[in-house]
């Protein structure tokens, strides 16, 4: 029999054993599941250390055509929230929902933002190369106006609450914190499309990833791709952009780091327009890249656009 003492030790272990545990359990981190990097980015700034983020479509990938993997669809088993951009940008995710049997709740970032239509070529009723009516659809791209941007984070910060309400103030403090920073940031866009002359607000993109950066900041982008990676462009849409950036003397073309450069090199080759640079559209990239975070992305657009369309022709 041990005596009093030693039972009491043992009682005293036994409660520590019972409690590690759950002490191990507060410290697990919230699974979540982001669509593409840019969203990965907004659930990490406002999640912090409380959540672990797997993104599905990562750095320079394109979401438009994802195929999801095996290893995708074992994070969305274990994943408790999903964080997807919605307006039918991520069109493999219901699927993918599905076959992994996902018990996660589902958030819309978009939820809220009223959807742009499509550029004008694009608009209902007119058929695509493909003879696709894209009546009905609206533009997935709403993250590049940073006004849209901070929607995001509102419902991002609203579902990390649902799906972990310990972390309330957390996800709070860190809401506001980085809505100031893109407060901060939509001026610093306005202030650098107000250095480029007013004519010169002109350039082509190979596919139409712009059209909320357009309305919001008013830098005209035409594309030849249209709104989706999805399909190629026809001779006859590039013959036409060709022709129509010799006539307006569009000052520019830029590459996508999502979209295959060969085409915008062409155009810039048969209409005597420059290169612009690299921009990002769809995707961050790298970590140690230029566009490593969604605001050093937004900031190096800008910077690739007043640079080569600020200055007057050499
Ligand atoms: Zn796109």
């Amino acid at each position: 029999m041990p005596n009093r003492r030693e039972l009491v030790a043992c009682l005293a272990a036994g409660l520590i054993l019972a409690a590690a545990p759950l002490a191990a359990r507060a410290q697990e981190k919230l699974p979540v599941v982001a669509s593409f990097s840019i969203l990965g980015d907004f659930v990490r700034e406002i999640g912090a250390e409380r959540v672990s983020v797997t993104t599905l479509v990562g750095p320079n990938g394109d979401a438009h055509v994802y195929s999801p993997t095996p290893a995708d669809a074992k994070s969305m088993a274990g994943a408790k929230l999903i964080v997807v951009n919605g307006f039918k940008f991520e069109g493999w995710m219901t699927r993918l929902i599905k076959s992994s049997a996902a018990k996660g709740t589902v958030a819309v970032a978009t939820t809220g933002i009223t959807p742009q239509a499509l550029p004008a070529e694009e608009e209902p009723g007119k058929k695509d190369a493909h003879g696709h009516d894209h009546a009905g659809r609206e533009d997935p791209h709403a993250w590049q106006n940073v006004a849209n941007a901070k929607i995001y984070i509102a419902n991002i910060r609203d579902a990390l609450i649902a799906a972990d309400p310990a972390g309330k103030a957390v996800y709070e403090a860190n809401a506001t914190a980085y809505l100031a920073k893109l407060d901060a940031l939509d001026g610093e866009i306005k202030a650098a499309v107000a250095r480029i002359p007013a004519d010169r607000r002109r350039a082509i993109t190979s596919h139409d990833a712009f059209g909320y950066f357009i309305k919001a900041y008013g830098i005209d982008f035409i594309a030849p791709q249209g709104v989706s990676t999805e399909a190629e462009a026809s001779a006859k849409d590039v013959g036409r952009i060709i022709r129509q950036v010799k006539a307006e003397k569009i000052p520019a073309v830029f590459l996508e780091n999502v979209t295959n450069p060969r085409l915008i090199e062409q155009i810039a080759k048969e209409s005597g327009a420059r290169i612009g640079g690299r921009v990002y559209s769809d995707a961050l990239s790298e970590a140690s890249g230029p566009a490593g975070t969604y605001i050093a992305m937004m900031k190096h657009n800008i910077s690739q656009f007043e640079k080569a369309l600020g200055a007057g022709p050499a």
